[in-house]
């Protein structure tokens, strides 16, 4: 098989592989790099003949405009891959547009997309004329994420996309497929924590909930940041739980998310659990109902995560102006976004970047992630037993020290590849 690593190469962002095992050329992933300027990978110089999507984050799917331009075949995506990357290309271009940053593909190649996407559910193979197959297996990271196993005769390449090895509440551990024993020649695998554990989960939502709870019983407004998918409906369930006592309010697009995560049962480790979490949340609709839900104690969950726009930055601003109220980061916080800012103790940028405040209330961030932690990807590596390992999409400190880690003390093939790097398996 050949593979050309195309982006996501000792960074997070622009995820993008070339894959060819028998005659098909399949671009695994076809994401854009965001916070600073919009980075796609270089596809003008090469073919391919699908894409397969891994899921719907924009460092995975946002630049599958370009790829449904310059490919000719389908965009193969889980069921509820392609209506939340729908939604995220489309938020993407209304936050482009008022930002003034440009996107490399224009509106008609995003129409395009649409036409071209072709559903598949987990587990099922799609075989190709000349006999290479794929098939999703579910990833555990966000609703509808997969791993991708590619064969061609004997050939055999998995590609983990980004992998949750831990339990969360919105899904189930995420595990090898099973017939991975019985050989895989190439694994390519995320990176993005090699390099540390998380915290235990249950030990987490406890802190995480008593502290919201303390917010609340001191009179306080606990504003909760949250990325519109996968986090929102996980912190939504992790209240519900934890039998949080007040109200909890929810605005932004993470309250579409959660409807259309709903619309895929299958796809969520308790629907019901979810269902009730959404129930609870009173929905805020209107800028009346938004000025007015700061005055009172409650939780607020509201898009975006990293504070950069969105309903959230409204209501930090309120509450900066009442100083009644404390902000839970629940996830990381990319160098360079509000929410870095924030963490460091310097001003943000509030209305579209064009004038900075400083916000005084108290602030803390929780590792709620839903990728794998170090001992979770190393179990991973070990249990696929794969003839060669490429270690991507992680720092690059990251990428190459897991890789060195992996030949020196397991004796794995490993690499972390550069961006344009050829390799024959
Ligand atoms: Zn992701
Ligand atoms: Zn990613």
């Amino acid at each position: 098989m050949k593979l050309n690593f195309l982006g996501a190469c000792r960074q997070v962002g622009k995820s993008c592989i070339l894959a060819q095992l028998g005659e098909v050329r399949l671009l695994l992933d076809c994401g854009l790099r965001v916070h600073t300027e919009h980075l796609a990978p270089a596809l003008q110089q090469h073919k391919f003949d699908a894409c397969v999507l891994s899921h719907a984050h924009l460092d995975h799917s946002g630049a599958t405009p370009l790829a449904a331009r310059e490919g000719k075949g389908p965009v193969f995506a889980t069921f509820p891959t392609i209506p939340i990357a729908q939604l995220l290309l489309e938020d993407n271009e209304k936050v482009s547009l008022r930002n003034h940053r440009a996107l490399p593909f224009k509106k008609q190649d995003v129409k395009r997309l649409h036409s071209k996407f072709f559903g598949l559910p987990y587990g099922l193979p799609y075989e190709f004329y000349d006999g290479t197959r794929f098939r999703f297996v579910d990833a555990g990271h966000i609703i509808g994420a997969a791993q991708v196993l590619v064969e061609h005769k004997s050939k055999r390449l998995l590609y983990s996309g980004d992998l949750n090895g831990g339990e969360t509440r919105m899904h189930a551990a995420a595990k090898p497929p099973e017939d991975a024993s019985e050989g895989v020649d190439a694994l390519i695998v995320e990176s993005t924590y090699a390099n540390r554990e998380h915290p235990p989960r249950d030990e987490l939502e406890r802190r995480f909930c008593n502290e919201v709870q303390r917010c609340i019983d001191d009179d306080c407004v606990a504003l909760l940041p949250c990325f519109a998918v996968g986090r929102t409906q996980e912190i939504l369930q992790v209240l519900h739980a934890n039998r949080l006592r007040g109200d909890v309010f929810l605005q932004g697009m993470g309250a579409t998310v959660s409807e259309i995560s709903l619309d895929f049962p299958s796809y969520v480790k308790n629907a019901g659990m979810l269902n009730a979490a959404l129930n609870r949340a009173k929905r805020i609709e209107t800028r009346e109902q938004r000025q007015r839900v700061v005055e009172k104690p409650c939780a607020i969950v509201a898009t975006a995560g990293m504070l950069d726009g969105g309903p959230v930055l409204s209501y930090l601003q309120a509450l900066n102006k009442r100083g009644k109220g404390e902000v839970f980061l629940t996830g990381f916080q990319v160098p360079g976004t509000n929410g870095s800012l924030l963490a460091a103790g310097e001003k943000i940028w509030v209305n579209e970047r064009s004038r900075r405040e400083k916000i005084v209330l108290p602030f803390s961030q929780w590792d709620f992630s839903a990728h794998s932690g170090k001992k979770e990807l190393l179990d991973y590596v070990k249990r696929v037993n794969a003839g060669r390992v490429f270690c991507m999409h992680g720092d690059a400190a990251v990428c190459v020290e897991f890789a060195r880690e992996l030949r020196e003390q397991h004796g794995f093939d490993a690499v972390a590849p550069l961006e344009e790097e050829k390799f024959t398996v």
